[in-house]
């Protein structure tokens, strides 16, 4: 395969996605938030189109599994500034939804907007990031994505469109986004635009996204240090806070979600007990407009 690969988080036993292909129509990510945990493997760090893509995936998609979710993109984000001219994701599900396959956004960007009028005709939904309603915030840990108020924005136009929204509240990171009022209005906005599923994990450390955050947040740098390093464990490549710590940051968004009603699951937490959807990453969303016995048939 060229460009579309069996989702493989470096076989993390932690993870509990459902068999799925992770496709990427640009490679690095403008967007370049603090914590992001693909840049300590891939280094660019511009949103940069992938080589004849749409060739490269046509001849993937003769050789993949009709059945399996394509989600739209896992490290890098397919809406980025420069989709708005190349259109590449666009062309992306030109290829893939009239033929039924079955696709799943993610992204931070308004962009995705633009594409409701395919998307809610076809097996797509989306999965959005808002980590806090906080501007002032979000400048600071996710400095190029827009604004928190303009995806909510976005996912207005989603849901209006009927198409299926699940929002990640993620990464929780200590005495940054973790305050519980916070976290509850977020929830509330979410849960009353019509959001259905909510997917929350807590921040992990990789050496170069920790060296970014406590650049860009040096006021708590000391205090990150002391929970990850000296309280925290090691597991699977990454440093994470102590475990009950992660429980209880964890809670707050999924008390939340379940008091409005929202299904709601962790990321690579190893809490099943907090899951109570049909998949952890929302993929269960896609809904059956186009039949998928088609898929691939006319390629
Ligand atoms: S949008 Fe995602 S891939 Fe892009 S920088 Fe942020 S976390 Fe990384």
């Amino acid at each position: 395969m060229y460009v579309l690969r069996e989702f493989d988080p470096w076989k993390n036993p932690l993870c509990t996605c459902p068999p799925k292909y992770s496709l990427h129509p640009y490679t690095g990510c403008s967007f370049k938030c603090i914590y992001c945990y693909t840049t300590s493997y891939i280094k660019a760090s511009q949103s940069t189109p992938k080589r004849n893509f749409i060739n490269r995936l046509i001849r993937d998609l003769r050789k993949a599994n009709p059945q399996y979710p394509i989600t739209i993109s896992n490290s890098s984000d397919p809406y980025p500034p420069i989709e708005l001219t190349l259109k590449l994701t666009r062309r992306t599900l030109e290829l893939l939804l009239p033929r039924g396959y079955k696709v799943q956004i993610i992204t931070k960007s308004i962009l995705v907007a633009r594409d409701a009028d395919i998307l809610s005709k076809n097996n797509a939904a989306v999965s959005l990031t808002i980590t806090t309603l906080k501007d002032s915030i979000a400048k600071i840990i996710e400095p190029y994505a827009p604004l928190p108020r303009l995806r909510l924005r976005a996912i207005e136009k989603l849901v209006k469109n009927k198409i299926p929204v699940a929002v990640r509240v993620d990464p929780l990171i200590p005495y940054v986004n973790d305050d519980p009022y916070d976290i509850s209005k977020l929830i509330k906005f979410l849960a009353n635009l019509g959001v259905q599923h909510i997917i929350t994990s807590t921040y992990k450390v990789k050496p170069d996204n920790f060296k970014r955050v406590c650049s860009a947040l040096p006021n708590i740098r000391d205090k990150l240090r002391e929970l990850y390093y000296m309280c925290g464990e090691y597991k699977h490549g990454y440093r994470y806070l102590p475990k009950k710590l992660r429980r209880e940051l964890l809670k707050i968004v999924i008390d939340e979600a379940k008091i409005y009603g929202l299904t709601c699951s962790t990321c690579r937490e190893g809490f099943p007990e907090f899951q109570n959807a049909p998949t952890c990453d929302g993929t269960h969303l896609i809904p059956e407009r186009i039949n998928t016995s088609l898929a691939g048939v006319t390629l």
